[in-house]
């Protein structure tokens, strides 16, 4: 699934915005807007910022209850303003709709893409969140008791699964070559471009981590898919022009996506902890 960014809904820029570590997030929260699902994360956004006069849109992403598409509020590590008290452990997520008695209003791909969410915020925290309506630590009927009660029983789908990309060993495949190398960046930080936020590491800047520049690492992680027979390097099919020299740009982003779309993993062209580990753990087919 993809989360549709603040760029592609055309959000305003935040006024400010302040973050938080992935080691102090530990609440994945459920919300509903309570009103009609036609309405846009950006009419949404225009009244947390105009009315309320806050700096941003409130939730850390929303999800529309129809569609079932998924759009970037705040983002996995901005402090939201979702929930009085709790904003710095809980990412708030609101479905997009309201709640109306009688009827289903959540649809199964809503319910599927809220879920997918719930699992990626687990991998990229590296262990569980705990899983809570708005009204477990507000005043408030939010979200409503359809989405509240599929909070409390765990998220069930009855319709049929989406499947989460797994590497599928068989017959002809090889184990990863080499030695594993864990991940060296702290949770939720990845290799990206240097136009990206700070937990976004491009190699430019030379930065240390686990007693090793960013570019020694970054150069491991292409070096690994050569044993796994990717023609990488200077004048080679990836990273031809410049080499693998460790800094994050246009090649090393054409060579992730290529990896991930071959290893059927979350095509983003960013090299996080799930990337980095298909390369030295998943057999190669
Ligand atoms: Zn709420």
């Amino acid at each position: 699934m993809d989360i549709i960014s603040r760029a592609e809904w055309g959000a305003r820029p935040p006024e400010s915005r302040s973050t938080v570590p992935w080691s102090k997030r530990t609440v994945f929260m459920g919300h509903y807007s309570a009103a009609s699902a036609t309405q846009t994360p950006r009419q949404i956004q225009d009244f947390h910022m105009r009315v309320r006069n806050w700096s941003d849109i409130g939730y850390n992403f929303l999800i529309n209850s129809v569609s079932g598409l998924i759009y970037e509020g705040r983002g996995w590590t901005t402090v939201g303003a979702h929930c009085a008290g709790h904003n710095t452990e809980a990412i708030g997520v609101c479905i997009i709709g309201k709640d109306q008695k009688g009827r289903q209003d959540v649809s199964d791909a809503a319910r599927r893409a809220f879920k997918w969410l719930y699992e990626e915020a687990n991998d990229r925290k590296g262990k569980r969140l705990t899983l809570l309506g708005h009204r477990d630590r507000g005043s408030t009927e939010c979200p409503g008791d359809e989405i509240y009660s599929w909070l409390k029983a765990g998220l069930p789908i009855v319709g049929s699964p989406t499947p989460r990309p797994s590497p599928k060993p068989s017959a002809g495949t090889k184990p990863a070559p080499g030695t594993p190398v864990a991940f060296p960046l702290p949770a939720g930080w990845y290799f990206g471009p240097a136009s990206g936020p700070d937990y976004s590491v491009s190699g430019k800047h030379e930065r240390y981590f686990r007693g090793r520049t960013d570019r020694a690492w970054l150069k491991d992680w292409a070096t690994q898919l050569g044993r796994r027979g990717w023609s990488v390097g200077k004048g080679r099919r990836w990273l031809g022009g410049a080499g693998n020299d460790g800094i994050y740009g246009s090649e090393y982003r054409a060579l992730i996506l290529a990896f991930q779309d071959d290893q059927g993993l979350r095509e983003d062209g960013l090299l996080g902890v799930n990337t980095w580990n298909a390369a030295f753990r998943n057999p190669v087919s």
